[in-house]
């Protein structure tokens, strides 16, 4: 693994960019990754727009002999990935964006951004990248697959250390499980994602986010066992003693782990709002 802020070979054709970026604790960075074959290359995610990203990113393309990318996706719109978009179209004018079909409401229209959707074949000379649809973190987050390398870039599907954060108003704790049994059945190699290291336990480190998820909901369930809560309380049940500066955070999480308990009928909103109060049916 290399230190934060140097860009590390993942594997042949591959290089990852930690880009500083402002971005929920406790990552400090987003990796961009640049992926090539034959001269061929693309961008994904650019980051959160901190200076010197572009060069960093032009350096991992030259390394892979590529002079201009042939385009730069985007695996979600959030803004720690998409901050660094500007400055990236400012050096490589015209260059194709790709961006998820259900988060092109979120681009700026100077980006022109096509959007895509899972099964997308985006070519690298002679090889194909397929795109994973793989929801639950953001809207429509997709993940690029390389095949040959056996490589899944992950986004924000899984945190390369920790865990990663699902939340209202763009997470859904029950896709986002169906997103990672999608990319486990992929079997990758390695997996490597837009905060931490890159995993080279690849299936494991996407098993342990949905056993981490659902251990998670097993937490909410024994939280209502005691009694009808409201989210507050709540979440002083399932985080108790967390600072107040991350009470939005926490409660947001609880939100999404609540709208799949609801639907599969196994917790009851007992109040009129959002804000509870919740029960065990
Ligand atoms: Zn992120």
């Amino acid at each position: 693994m290399s230190e934060p802020g140097h860009s590390e070979v993942v594997c042949d054709g591959v290089i990852r960019v930690p880009l500083r970026s402002r971005t929920p604790p406790p990552f400090t960075h987003t990796n961009a990754y640049v992926l090539a074959s034959e001269g061929v290359g693309v961008v994904v995610d650019p980051g959160g727009g901190e200076a010197g990203a572009a060069d960093a990113v032009a350096e991992a393309l030259a390394a892979l002999s590529v002079r201009e990318p042939k385009g730069i996706l985007l695996t979600h719109t959030h803004r720690d990935h998409v901050g660094g978009l500007e400055a990236m179209l400012a050096r490589w004018p015209g260059v194709q964006v790709w961006a998820p079909a259900g988060e092109l409401d979120r681009c700026e229209p100077s980006w022109r951004a096509l959007g895509v959707r899972h099964g997308r074949r985006l070519t690298l000379g002679s090889a194909a990248l397929t795109l994973v649809g793989t929801p639950g973190h953001s809207l429509d987050h997709v993940a690029p697959w390389w095949p040959e390398r056996r490589l899944l870039v992950a986004g924000d599907l899984v945190a390369g250390e920790g865990s990663m954060w699902v939340g209202l108003p763009d997470g859904d704790v029950s896709t986002y499980l169906a997103s990672l049994e999608r990319a486990a059945a992929l079997d990758p190699a390695i997996v490597a994602p837009a905060h931490g290291p890159v995993r080279r336990d690849g299936k494991t480190v996407l098993t342990s986010a949905r056993d981490h998820r659902l251990q998670r909901e097993a937490t909410v369930l024994e939280a209502l066992a005691r009694g009808p809560a409201d989210l507050e309380n709540l979440r002083e049940r399932v985080y108790p003693g967390i600072p107040p500066e991350a009470h939005d955070l926490a409660e947001r999480s609880l939100l999404a782990h609540l709208a799949k308990l609801l639907r599969e009928f196994r917790v009851m909103h007992v109040g009129e709002g959002a804000a509870g109060p919740y029960a065990r049916v």
